[in-house]
């Protein structure tokens, strides 16, 4: 496609005001929709593609799949059943096929879409085809009207038509037309290279550039052609992001680090005194923390591990070995429930052996007072909230860092911890088992320890997704839990009833709950309780005081209270799989047989499918693959995280080959210029972010 010689040529980055053959009326379209330099409007990219050169016949019954009719209008008019209002088109099959019968298209409560419809109009549809009563029904299609002159060949017709996304006021044959326009301007020699060369055979013979992905992703001769294009974009966005993971990790390892590790005797010491033996999997991941600690390189280790595989003994070993050495450690949980739980669990083990730990949370300050290890009166381990990181004055002689459940933390804090140029070792900790593909990605810039076992000795845990249930039922299984002596928790999404949502709210159900279980202490916890009173409920439920905790998820992440032994979760179709996946980690933590129940809202009946992949299976990470592909990375980290915003074509979980390649390509380059200096890498620098600059400013 040679530019057209009176316009002038364009660039990625010159204004879509420019453009000189997009209409004015479509570059406000454009620019009200947010696109402002011609590689906005370029990124945005087809959902799929019509292929409008051979139409199929009208089906003859229901279709299992969308499919792509060309017919022509033959009446429309607006009707009602009852209260239901709807437009509806009549279409034939354009191509007069003797069998085929008329299609009902139907557009409910849109009275004005009857404008946009007259008899003898050619129209193309895309929809799935039902049936109902031997008609057919094609309900709200994607379709569009085909004007007279435009048939035959033209951008909309006789052609694979690329299907845009539309929303934020775009228009498809507009948006269509300006694309074309642009991509008619564009001067290809002005597209900087990013994939390195080698990149060219490996991923697709018919791609070389940019340009040319841009030009086929967009207006493909062959569907062939449109996922060799996408391959190669898509190629490039991951590219992009292992570029920055691995410059983070060098700056990382580049810091100069300092020894933070003791000769072991006091682990040792404790782990010997210890009622029962570290899994395997604690014992490796132990000796891989040493060996980082040990090392003058700082570390940057992410500790996986499910639910329930015995975390925090990691986390105390590593702080022995830093305490050791002389150096403190800083234990930062999410939560406040967490931090205290840390530090009850903290000091039962470690008092004994002479090591001070302290508490700080937005509200409380305390540590423990045992004969001192060293001359000075800070504590050598000191568990805290966020608040930690806004006091340093309790840090004298920071060696170690230890992040607990780090999806909730953010790269944000990571970042803030790590600056003031200290090089504090760090330990990341997580209980969302990452995909592996995921963590390439965001993680690529540590190093990972995966808890894979869980300790020995745990009861069985069953789970059962439910609807529609008689609380009476209900109530007699709780009360069947307690007479054996166990607790039971009760989880509910949201906190009252003036949120939107009529969702049952806790403090109600609390109330419906200590009615159904007289005699019995009924406790209520939520994120809006002051932390004290969260502390008070906390106490009694883990002394066993309080035998039933109705709770929002405040009690999603980490709570450890072996006792309990059943979890019900109501409006469970709120959830995601990988947060249910938690909640159910909270039961089976002691010897007894468990119960999670999952109890959706009447109709939610998408929802119980969903959820019933927890029934099949207790593995952590075959439900994160779960969740990935149903409802996006975001979801499952818990906050949307600025390195996956760059990704427009590429997909975690379908595109895990591509992944591998983007991080093979950029560790080659990496290697031949670790500072992208060579001019030939000059494009690339546009493609860093500065994740410190800019996690560091969202955080404020
Ligand atoms: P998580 O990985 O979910 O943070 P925790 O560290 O809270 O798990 O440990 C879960 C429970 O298992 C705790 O009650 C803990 O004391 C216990 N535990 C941890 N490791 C072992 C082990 N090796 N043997 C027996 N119990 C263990
Ligand atoms: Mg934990």
């Amino acid at each position: 496609m040679a530019p057209t010689p009176p316009h002038e040529l364009l660039t990625p980055d010159s204004p879509l005001a420019s453009a000189t053959t997009i209409g004015a009326k479509t570059r406000t379209m454009l620019h009200q929709a947010g696109m402002k330099v011609v590689r906005d409007l370029l990124e945005h990219y087809p959902r799929r593609y019509e292929d409008r050169r051979h139409f199929g016949s009208f089906p003859l019954d229901e279709t299992a799949e969308a499919v792509c009719l060309h017919g022509l209008v033959t009446d429309c008019s607006a009707k009602r059943a009852g209260y239901r209002r709807h437009v509806e088109v009549t279409v034939n099959d354009a191509q007069g096929h003797p069998l085929a019968g008329p299609i009902h298209c139907r557009w409910f409560n849109m009275p004005w879409m009857i404008k946009a419809f007259a008899v003898g109009q050619e129209i193309v549809l895309f929809g799935r085809v039902k049936e109902k009563k031997s008609q057919l029904f094609l309900d709200h299609p994607d379709y569009e009207i085909i004007e007279p002159h435009e048939n035959r060949i033209s951008l909309h017709m006789g052609r694979l038509v690329p299907v845009y996304p539309l929303g934020d006021g775009l228009v498809q044959k507009p948006l269509r037309e300006a694309m074309h326009a642009v991509l008619e301007q564009l001067d290809d020699e002005s597209v900087p290279p990013v994939l390195p060369e080698v990149a060219v055979s490996t991923t697709t013979e018919t791609i070389s550039h940019r340009a040319a992905a841009w030009r086929a992703i967009h207006f493909p001769a062959t569907r062939d052609e449109a996922a060799a294009a996408r391959r190669w974009l898509a190629l490039e966005e991951f590219f992009a992001l292992q570029l920055n993971v691995l410059m983070r990790r060098r700056a990382a390892g580049d810091r100069p680090g300092v020894i933070h590790a003791g000769s072991g005797a006091l682990l040792n010491r404790w782990r010997d005194g210890l009622p029962f033996p570290l899994t395997a999997a604690q014992n490796r991941s132990i000796a891989e923390v040493h060996g980082d600690l040990a090392a003058s390189r700082p570390m940057n280790r992410l500790l996986q591990g499910d639910v329930g595989s015995g975390k925090t003994f990691v986390a105390l070993a590593a702080a022995l070995l830093a305490t050791e050495s002389g150096h403190q450690t800083a234990i930062m949980a999410p939560t406040q429930i967490l931090a205290e739980q840390h530090y009850i669990h903290f000091q039962k083990h470690l008092t004994p052996l002479g090591i001070r730990v302290g508490l700080r949370t937005a509200t409380r300050k305390e540590q423990s007072t045992t004969p001192l290890l060293t001359s000075s009166d800070q504590p050598h381990i000191m568990i805290g909230t966020h608040a930690l990181l806004f006091d340093e004055s309790v840090f004298d002689n920071l060696g170690l860092v230890v992040i607990d459940e780090q999806h909730k933390f953010g790269v944000a804090q990571r970042a803030r911890l790590v600056s003031h140029g200290r090089t504090p070792d760090v330990l990341v900790m997580t209980a969302t088992p990452i995909p592996r593909t995921l963590a390439l990605t965001l993680y690529g810039d540590l190093d990972v320890s995966v808890l894979d076992e869980l300790p020995a000795g745990r009861g069985k845990i069953t789970t059962a997704v439910r609807q529609g249930v008689d609380l009476n039922q209900v109530a007699a299984f709780v009360r069947q839990q307690l007479d054996k002596g166990r607790q039971a928790y009760v989880v509910y999404p949201l906190v009252d009833e003036s949120e939107t949502l009529a969702v049952k709210s806790a403090t109600a159900e609390h109330k419906m709950w200590q009615g159904r279980l007289p005699g019995v202490e009924v406790g209520l916890l939520h994120g809006r309780l002051k932390p004290e009173a969260k502390e008070a409920v906390m106490t009694a439920f883990r002394s066993g005081q309080i035998r039933v905790l109705i709770s929002t998820t405040v009690i999603e992440v980490g709570v450890d209270v072996p006792n309990a032994t059943l979890m019900l979760v109501f409006n469970a179709e709120r959830f995601g799989l990988a947060q249910l996946h938690q909640l159910r980690g909270r039961v089976g933590r002691g010897a007894h047989h468990s119960y999670c129940v999952l109890v959706c809202s009447d109709g939610a009946t998408d929802g119980m499918t969903r959820l019933q992949v927890l029934e099949r299976t207790r593995d952590g990470f075959e439900i994160a693959e779960a969740d990935l592909r149903l409802r996006g990375p975001g979801e499952l980290l818990g906050e949307k995280q600025s390195g996956l915003r760059g990704l427009r074509l590429g997909d975690l979980v379908a595109d895990a080959p591509l992944i591998i390649e983007a991080r093979a390509l950029a560790e080659a380059v990496l290697q031949d210029d670790p500072e992208l200096t060579m001019t030939r890498h000059q494009p690339l620098r546009a493609l860093l972010h500065q994740p410190e600059a800019a996690a560091v400013a969202s955080a404020n």
